[in-house]
């Protein structure tokens, strides 16, 4: 097999920086195309089918999940964007990005659909709907430097997590003490967060990495041909 006949066709450029997309249907694209090019990472904007085959990895920003989802459909995405994240293209979710990239949802509409991809239950708005922002450390796994301040807005959190997923962070102190709100599935990482917003890079460098260990393995399993794929699940 080669890398033609993948879902997506990613370009190979081993040790050069990695293209990161940006979904860029609504949210706060900019914060994240900023962070990413202080990491060394090329940040392009995504909204076209066409524009997520030339990434190497993807970030779906903070916002609002249902106006997302819906010009996800319209702009013909929807499908684009689950057969590459099922293809083994990493993806950063924060947010309205974390349910984006759940497979499960609560206290949404009945037909809000999602991308999916994470083994996860996440519920929106699970702090309160009148509890609009709020900030609270959170204790991140694998991630040095301490806990990290977060800032929550309308967020959600994870409330059931396969026995796949990583636990990566919780709220520590507080009502919520305890409560899931950093994730990782193979290729996949989502934070109810917003890193994007407090100039705290540790998570997006987190993810950078990622991409860059993601896109070697992918050159590896190409240069070796069949039955080698590197990382991809
Ligand atoms: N509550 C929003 C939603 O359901 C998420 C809020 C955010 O991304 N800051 O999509």
């Amino acid at each position: 097999m080669t890398t033609a006949a993948l879902p997506v066709a990613r370009p190979s450029r081993r040790g050069s920086a990695p293209v990161i997309g940006v979904l860029a249907l609504q949210g706060d694209v900019r914060e994240h195309l900023a962070v990413l090019a202080t990491l060394g990472a090329e940040p392009v904007t995504v909204r076209r089918p066409a524009e997520l085959g030339a990434v190497d990895g993807l970030v779906v920003p903070g916002g609002e999940s249902t106006t997302m989802v819906k010009l996800a459909h319209r702009f013909g995405l929807l499908e684009p964007l689950r057969t590459a994240l099922r293809g083994g293209l990493p993806a950063y979710g924060s947010c309205a990005g974390m349910i984006m990239l759940a497979d499960r949802i609560l206290d949404a509409p009945a037909d809000q659909q999602t991308i999916g991809g994470l083994d996860v239950t996440v519920r929106r708005n699970a702090f309160g709907r009148q509890v609009d922002s709020f900030e609270s450390v959170v204790e991140l796994a694998g991630v040095p430097g301490g806990p990290l301040h977060a800032v929550f807005i309308r967020a959600p959190w994870v409330e059931q997590a396969g026995s796949g997923v990583e636990v990566l962070g919780r709220v520590v102190g507080g009502p919520a003490d305890g409560r899931i709100v950093a994730v990782r599935q193979g290729r996949l990482v989502a934070t109810s967060f917003h890193p994007e917003l407090t100039g705290d890079t540790r998570v997006h460098a987190l993810f950078v990495d990622l991409v860059r260990a993601a896109r070697d393995d992918d050159a590896e399993g190409a240069d070796h041909g069949p039955g080698d794929r590197g990382g991809r699940p």
